[in-house]
């Protein structure tokens, strides 16, 4: 499991960012606005993905699975996906979905 941190970047109480530190050394984040209907991502360098924002899980099973189509994600075999919600600062739970994938790439 990651361990996520949920903050709002300084002077944006209308965002959220999810990120955590990756066991590459990376520190991916992803950022979701409060009342829209987006998501948005990061794929870290080793393979790890982690959406954060409406319909995440969604989102990343459909990212992933058009990568697999196009043999892009091959070398890392197969991704095990989870789902949780964080709490935003303003209070609201937003979705968060990850991906990791059985053989980490090198960072
Ligand atoms: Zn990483
Ligand atoms: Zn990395």
């Amino acid at each position: 499991m990651l361990e996520f941190i949920v903050q709002s970047p300084r002077n944006r109480p209308d965002l959220v960012e999810v990120r955590y530190d990756c066991q590459c050394g990376c520190k991916p984040r992803a950022r979701y606005e409060r009342g829209s209907d987006e998501a948005n991502f990061e794929h870290c360098c080793c393979g790890q993905v982690h959406f954060v924002g409406a319909r995440a899980e969604e989102r990343l099973k459909a990212y992933l699975g058009e990568r697999s189509a196009q043999g892009l994600d091959a070398e890392v075999g197969e991704y095990s996906i989870h789902a949780l919600q964080v709490k935003a600062p303003w209070g609201e739970p937003v979705p968060v979905a990850y991906a990791l994938p059985a053989m980490h790439k090198k960072h």
